[in-house]
C-alpha cells in the first residue's frame, strides 16, 4: 500500500479507463470513474459483437511492427505488458482465451459480457466508485467541472485526473472527441482525428452487390503497397471491411488521401502457389467457368469477386490461377470515422 494514498479522477469507462482504475486501486489509491453514458464500457461491449479479438499470437517483434511509426513511443509500454500478460489477465478474470486460425486471441465466449461483467466487480472490489451520467466540460480553477444527468454543473476535485475519453469512432457510444477544444485550449496539441481500423467503398456493380453484400471472403489474403495480411474480409454494400482490412487500413487511407484512389490485392488461396493452384484447377473441358471454379471449391461470393474483377475471362489454368491470386479491388474512399473501428489521431 502507498504511503499516503492519493484520490484519482478518471474520465472515461473504456477499456483504457477500467484498466487504469483497476491498476491505481490495486496499488492502494482511491479512484472514482466518472463517464457520460449510463453503462461503463458502450464500446467495448460492441467490440465484443463480431468476436473480441483481444490481441495477436505472433512473437513481440512482429507484432510491435503493427503499430507502424507509434512503434517507436508505444514498444516499452507493450514489452512491458505484453500480449501474454493481457491473455493472463483475461484468464485471471474467468474467460480462457483462445488462438484463431489467423493467430489473433480471442476469449473462449468471444464476446466482452462476461469479460465486463467480471472486471466491473473486480473493481467495486477495490473499491472503485462509478458515476455515470456526468459529462465533463473542463476545469474550473483547480476542480474538474461536469454536468450530471439533471443538467446540473458538479465540481469535483483530485490529487489527479486521468483522462480516457477514447476517440471520435461510433459517437452515439459517447466518445465523440468533444473534449479536443477543451484540451487546445490548455496548450494541448491535437492531431485531427482521422478512421483506423475501418472498411472502405468499392464501386462495385449493382449485380454484384446485391448478389454478394453481407458474405464473407474467408481465409484470404490480401496485399497493399507491399504488405500482406491474412484473415477474412466482409463484402458491403458499398465497399468491403473487416479484418484483413483493418490491418491494411492505415496505409490504405493514407493512399486514397495521396492519390484519390487505390487498389488492394486479393489472394483467394494464400496457402497455395499459382502452379499449385494451377495443377488443381486441372482442365476445363466443357465445363462452365462457374461450375469449373465451383468444382475447385471456390465459394459463391469468391467467384463473384472474380467475375467483378476480371473482364477478360478467357484464361490459361496457369493465368486462372494467378489472377484467383490477386484480384485487384479499386478503393475509392474510406467509409469514414463515425463508423471506424478506431481512430488514429488525438493527443500528439
Ligand atoms: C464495431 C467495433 C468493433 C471493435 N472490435 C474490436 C476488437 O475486436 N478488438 C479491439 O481491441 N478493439 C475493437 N474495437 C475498438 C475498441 O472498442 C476501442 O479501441 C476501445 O473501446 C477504446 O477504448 P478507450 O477506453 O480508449 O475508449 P472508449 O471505449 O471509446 O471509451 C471512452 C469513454 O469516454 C467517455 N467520454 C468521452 N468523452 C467524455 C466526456 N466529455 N465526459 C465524460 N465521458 C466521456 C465515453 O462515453 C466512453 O465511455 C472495436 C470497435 C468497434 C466500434
Amino acid at each position: 500500500m502507498p504511503s499516503s494514498p492519493k484520490r484519482f479522477i478518471i474520465i472515461g469507462a473504456g477499456p483504457c479507463g477500467l484498466m487504469a482504475a483497476e491498476v491505481l486501486a490495486a496499488a492502494g489509491h482511491r479512484v472514482a470513474i466518472y463517464d457520460r453514458m449510463p453503462n461503463p464500457a458502450r464500446k467495448f461491449l460492441i467490440a465484443g459483437r463480431g468476436g473480441l479479438n483481444l490481441t495477436h499470437s505472433e512473437p513481440l517483434d512482429a507484432f510491435l511492427t503493427r503499430y507502424g511509426a507509434a512503434e517507436d513511443w508505444l514498444a516499452a509500454s507493450i514489452r512491458a505488458y505484453p500480449p501474454e500478460s493481457l491473455r493472463a489477465w483475461c484468464e485471471g478474470l474467468g474467460e480462457e482465451t483462445f488462438v484463431g486460425s489467423s493467430g489473433r486471441v480471442f476469449p473462449r465466449s468471444m464476446k466482452a459480457v462476461s469479460l465486463l461483467r467480471a472486471w466491473l466487480k473486480r473493481l467495486e472490489s477495490l473499491g472503485v466508485t462509478y458515476h455515470p451520467r456526468h459529462t465533463w466540460l473542463g476545469w474550473h480553477g483547480n476542480a474538474l467541472r461536469f454536468t450530471d444527468a439533471a443538467g446540473q454543473e458538479v465540481l469535483v476535485e483530485a490529487n489527479a485526473t486521468l483522462l480516457a475519453l477514447g476517440g471520435a469512432s461510433w459517437p452515439r457510444l459517447g466518445s465523440d472527441g468533444g473534449w479536443v477544444d477543451m484540451l487546445r485550449t490548455e496548450g494541448v496539441e491535437i492531431a485531427p482525428f482521422r478512421p483506423a481500423n475501418g472498411g472502405f467503398m468499392v464501386p462495385w456493380t449493382a449485380h454484384f452487390a446485391a448478389q454478394c453484400a453481407g458474405k464473407p471472403l474467408k481465409a484470404i489474403a490480401a496485399t497493399h503497397a507491399g504488405t500482406r495480411r491474412l484473415g477474412e474480409a466482409m463484402l458491403t454494400q458499398q465497399g468491403i471491411e473487416g479484418g484483413v482490412i483493418y490491418a491494411l487500413s492505415a496505409g490504405l487511407r493514407d493512399a486514397i488521401d495521396t492519390h484519390g484512389e487505390t487498389v488492394l490485392e486479393i489472394d483467394l488461396r494464400p496457402n497455395m502457389t499459382v502452379d499449385a493452384l494451377a495443377e488443381k484447377l486441372g482442365g476445363r473441358g466443357s465445363k462452365s467457368l462457374s461450375t469449373y471454379l465451383k468444382k475447385a471449391g471456390f465459394s459463391a461470393e469468391a467467384i463473384g469477386l472474380f467475375y467483378e474483377t476480371t473482364p477478360n475471362r478467357d484464361l490459361s489454368p496457369h493465368a486462372l490461377a494467378a489472377r484467383l491470386k490477386a484480384l485487384p479491388v479499386r478503393l475509392t474512399a474510406s467509409t469514414g470515422l463515425a463508423r471506424a473501428i478506431s481512430s488514429a489521431g488525438g493527443v500528439t
